[in-house]
């Protein structure tokens, strides 16, 4: 028996909270983000399972070219754009093999674009920087790149603009709102197409659905805001992460649980020990009292998360014996959840589980 360690990933969720994306922007073309390895659910099961879906995509988007080439390497014919464009100069021969849309952010990159010739078209996708100050050219320099890309032989002629928000709030959008008309701004009507929305705009913000939507957490059944749940949003979770009881202990009134004892006992209390930590992504600052579910019922951590344990409070779960299943985030514990008890972003939790040390399993309708 190897660890019990599994991130379960239902495929039949991930459909799901696509065709909700459909649902929320039914007049956009939906670009599905699957970079860092699709969040960390797999990159070529969760690319396949979207590109067979009933809903369609009309593209991929992706952080590099590796990424890119893994997903042509599997026979995947769905455009798709490298949403930093890219990094070196030799990348673009293999770009253009491959028929692959760059996002061009900035002079530095349009000035090696222009001096690589290329015997076969690329795409571009122009980026503006609306207010993120992070990627993207000024919207001042926009009108000045956009003629020397319409210029350049082997750009294709449809050239179309995005810019990313910096922040969607579900209520009041003054932020968003701004970086609309700096987006308007840099419009103009040479471009074929336009995109500003991902997960948190297309969920509250339809005045931003444009031509495309390139949505990403919500597509794994994840909510991008702090205050609501993906349910609240019709999203069913698609990630589960899941481990076993592997031993259970009794201590007593007084005893100190784990390194440093940052638990004590305040009564007699029954201990289960669960193979997951930190090593498997379970982070390791979260405290004492988050939630897990032991055979679906709740109960708390208690005490330091090592590398591959957990303790918890099975005082209440007098049944529970060792090899029962324990959900540390997913179906019936969302992540956000989990997220709020660690003092992150859902994000980050589930980029960062590594099921090396135990298994990926898919399920659900391909
Ligand atoms: C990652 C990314 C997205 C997806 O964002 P979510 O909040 O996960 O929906 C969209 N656009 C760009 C440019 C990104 O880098």
């Amino acid at each position: 028996m190897s660890r019990p360690v599994k991130a379960v990933i239902n495929l039949a969720a991930l459909q799901h909270n696509l065709a909700q994306v459909k649902r929320y922007a039914p007049y956009s073309r939906i670009m599905a983000i699957i970079k860092a390895d699709a969040y960390g659910h797999g990159l070529i099961p969760v690319a396949k399972a979207l590109a067979e879906s009933a809903t369609s995509i009309s593209a991929f988007g992706v952080a590099c070219l590796e990424e890119a080439m893994q997903l042509r390497e599997a026979n995947l014919q769905t455009p798709i754009v490298l949403l930093a464009g890219f990094f070196e100069q030799k990348e673009l021969h293999e770009i253009s093999k491959l028929n692959l849309d760059i996002v061009l952010h900035d002079g530095s990159q349009l000035a090696l674009l222009e001096q690589t010739k290329l015997n076969k078209k690329i795409s571009v996708w122009l980026k503006v920087d609306t207010g993120m100050r992070r990627l993207g050219v000024s919207v001042a320099e926009a009108s000045s790149v956009y003629p020397r890309l319409a210029a350049c032989p082997w750009v294709a002629d449809e050239i179309k603009l995005v810019s990313h928000f910096a922040a969607v709030d579900l209520q009041h959008n003054e932020v968003a709102g701004a970086q609309m008309q700096q987006f308007q701004q840099a419009d103009a009507p040479d471009f074929s197409a336009r995109s500003m929305a991902a997960s948190a705009g297309i969920l509250v913000y339809p005045e931003a659905h444009l031509d495309w939507v390139r949505p990403g957490l919500m597509l794994y059944g994840i909510s991008p805001f702090d205050t609501k749940l993906a349910e609240d949003f019709g999203l069913k979770p698609v990630m589960t992460l899941q481990s076993q009881i592997i031993a259970i202990k009794h201590a007593a009134k007084g005893d100190k649980i784990g390194y440093n004892g940052t638990w004590v006992c305040a009564d007699h209390t029954r201990i289960g020990v669960v193979a997951i930590g930190y090593g498997d992504g379970y982070p390791r600052h979260l405290k004492s009292g988050t939630p897990v579910l032991v055979n679906g019922k709740q109960a708390s951590l208690i005490g330091r998360v090592s590398m591959d344990m957990i303790t918890v409070d099975l005082t209440h779960h007098r049944h529970t014996q060792v090899g029962d299943c324990v959900t540390l985030w997913g179906e019936g514990l969302p992540v956000e959840i989990i997220a709020s008890y660690a003092d992150t972003i859902p994000y980050t939790l589930i980029t960062g589980v590594k099921p090396k040390r135990g298994a990926i399993l898919y399920r659900g309708e391909m």
